[in-house]
């Protein structure tokens, strides 16, 4: 059966991670592989991912992977981290560059400037220690100079030493296809696990698949549009939607599905029931 894995942010508030935890707890009746929760760039969620990842693996006893994102830390600051994850009994990792946030220009003197830095940087301290998991962009990531050069820098993290991927959301199939097309080609055979984002809330999405590069295919938009502030009509078009392309991914044998669930369990555990993924018992 296809795996499954979930994505979370950490929360702010106390409250907050409480009823986190609840969605963990419905989320984890689907025997997902692992929980994984997001890292803000130059350290700014550190605490609180660390603090999310220990509350999901207490609530639900499964394990946990972090996402680490190497900009604006010295390689000292990376040690001490993954020494921590290591002493906590954490083996899987995400390894990423990660995004300033916007005004915050460039940064001097960096230490890492670029993913592949990081896994190698991680490889180099802790030997096999970590599963490494890298990010993939089947639409091709928004810096790079061509797609070309984003195949190039695919294959320089697998060099570095990751052992399987995970792709930016998106939902066009083609393109996720004609991308493990270029990376077979390349003669790399790791897992490129589909990236799956449920849609719930029309605006967030147009303005988070711009910042991102994801491509929001224009009869989808015009169908969000259309209902606007109707959001049960919203939830039900895209829970039917993004039903349709997992179900494709699934029938061509994808290794596992991610899905960036925003914290909340109802719509990735609808699709995973419509998919026939989800336990009898
Ligand atoms: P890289 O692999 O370093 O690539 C960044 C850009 O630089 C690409 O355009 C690449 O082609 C180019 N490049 C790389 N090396 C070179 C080189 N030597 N010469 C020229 N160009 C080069 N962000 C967060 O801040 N926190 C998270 O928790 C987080 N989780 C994510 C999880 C997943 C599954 C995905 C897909 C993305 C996630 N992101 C997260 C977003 C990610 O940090 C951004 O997309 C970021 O812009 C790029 O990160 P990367 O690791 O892909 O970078």
């Amino acid at each position: 059966m296809t795996a499954i894995s979930f994505e979370f942010f950490p929360t702010q508030t106390e409250a907050g991670a409480d009823k986190l935890q609840v969605q963990a707890q419905q989320l984890a009746t689907s025997h997902p592989e692992f929980f994984s929760v997001t890292y803000g760039a130059g350290g700014s969620t550190r605490n609180r991912t660390r603090g999310t990842l220990l509350a999901t693996r207490d609530a639900t006893g499964l394990p946990v992977m972090p996402h680490m994102a190497c900009l604006g830390h010295t390689k000292e600051e990376v040690r001490t981290i993954l020494q921590d994850y290591q002493s906590l009994g954490i083996d899987r990792i995400i390894a990423l560059r990660g995004d300033l946030p916007s005004g915050m220009g460039r940064l001097e003197n960096v230490e890492f400037q670029y993913a592949s830095e990081l896994i190698s940087f991680i490889r180099e301290e802790t030997d096999d220690h970590f599963h490494i998991e890298m990010a993939a962009y089947p639409e091709v990531h928004p810096q790079a100079r061509s797609m070309e050069s984003d195949l190039d820098n695919f294959r320089r993290k697998v060099e570095a030493g990751a052992n399987s991927a995970i792709t930016q959301y998106f939902f066009n199939t083609d393109a996720y296809f004609y991308f493990l097309d270029r990376v077979q080609a390349m003669g790399i055979n790791i897992p490129v696990v589909p990236g799956i984002m449920p849609i719930t809330n029309y605006m967030k999405l147009a303005r988070f698949s711009d910042a991102c590069g994801a491509e929001l295919p224009r009869w989808i938009r015009k169908q969000l549009e259309a209902y606007w502030d109707d959001s049960a009509s919203i939830r039900q078009f895209g829970e039917e939607m993004v039903s349709r392309m997992c179900e494709k991914l699934v029938a061509n044998g994808v290794p596992a599905l991610h899905f960036y669930t925003l914290n909340q369990s109802a719509p990735s555990l609808a699709i995973i029931k419509n998919l026939g993924l989800y336990p009898e018992n």
